[in-house]
């Protein structure tokens, strides 16, 4: 039977507690198929968008499963970016808080040592990218031998960015018993071969959006090497001609310098990324939903 609440998954008063501050009145989709298979530790793989609720839907039962008791680490949350991961690591402590849950994000670029002695102390769950996590487990100072959930985010992204390989390294050196959840939004062939090595009888879950945002827009592609990138960006701008327009870029540095050229030529524009204050970030969320920026 599909469930319909929260309620119906017998989490802890801890968990249900963090979830209504959360506001999340009812499981999404994704999380009505996915939380009652993690819960049984079957081995799952999810084809699912951002914006599905994907991340609550492994974090919710992996809170749930782990025992606050034990010292080491027994969750391991792979993603292909630093971004994602500290996200991620902001859903698991919002939705692990009353249970006090320790959660650690390991990402490169960021000081090896503070990242060593937090993996010392009481850990509960690590979410890390490929590169950093085996420089941990290299030097000796990841103890993953009390790991029983892997999870493994965005797995298309990692393997656009050729993080496989660091993948199964990482695989080979967890215990032999875990389970083993992949989520990605498209399934290429080399994501089907990783299932099929390392999942045992795996659920397949799909969710199929409604009303796909792909469907309503119309997508144009340019082919330009980095250094042109800017010109052709101002190009556009002034051929469409739009009223109001918001620029994705996928890093933080990438916003800053998209940004500066922007406001150098006297765009009136704002920008937002994870680097910013909260405070800030909702200034401009604020102006945003307002219309301030047409
Ligand atoms: P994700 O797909 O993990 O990127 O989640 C997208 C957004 O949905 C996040 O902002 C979550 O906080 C939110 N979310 C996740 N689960 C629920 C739920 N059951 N009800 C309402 N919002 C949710």
């Amino acid at each position: 039977m599909i469930k319909t609440n929260f309620e119906d998954y017998h989490l802890s008063s801890e968990l249900l507690k963090a979830i209504g501050l959360l506001n999340f009145e009812c499981p999404t989709e994704v999380q009505k198929q996915v939380i009652p298979a993690v819960l049984e530790q079957k081995d799952i793989i999810v084809k699912s968008q951002t914006g599905s609720g994907k991340t609550a839907a492994f974090a919710i039962p992996i809170c749930q499963l782990v025992d606050w008791e034990e010292n080491k680490p027994q969750a391991l949350v792979l993603t292909p970016t630093r971004e994602l991961a500290m996200q991620v690591r902001e859903d698991f402590f919002n939705i692990g808080r009353f249970k006090r849950l320790k959660v650690a994000a390991i990402y490169g670029g960021a000081a090896f040592y503070n990242q060593e002695k937090e993996l010392k102390q009481k850990t509960h769950i690590v979410v890390g990218t490929p590169g950093r996590i085996i420089d941990h487990l290299e030097n000796g100072t990841f103890d993953m031998s009390n790991i029983k959930y892997l999870v493994i985010d965005e797995a298309d992204e990692m393997l656009d960015m050729g993080f496989v390989e660091q993948i199964e390294t990482i695989i080979a050196a967890l215990p032999k018993e875990h389970m083993t959840m992949l989520l990605s939004a498209t399934m290429p062939g080399g994501i089907k071969t990783l299932c099929s090595k390392y999942m045992k009888n795996p659920i397949h879950v799909e969710i199929e959006e409604k009303d796909k945002a792909s469907d309503r827009i119309m997508q144009t592609r340019y082919n330009v090497d980095e250094i042109d990138k800017m010109q052709l960006l101002r190009d556009i701008t002034i051929v469409e001609n739009p009223d109001s327009c918001i620029i994705f870029c996928n890093t933080k540095q990438k916003v800053d310098e998209v940004f500066n050229m922007l406001s150098d030529l006297k765009y009136a524009c704002k920008k937002i990324h994870g680097g910013m204050e909260q405070r800030d970030r909702l200034i401009v969320m604020n102006k945003f939903k307002q219309g301030h920026f047409r």
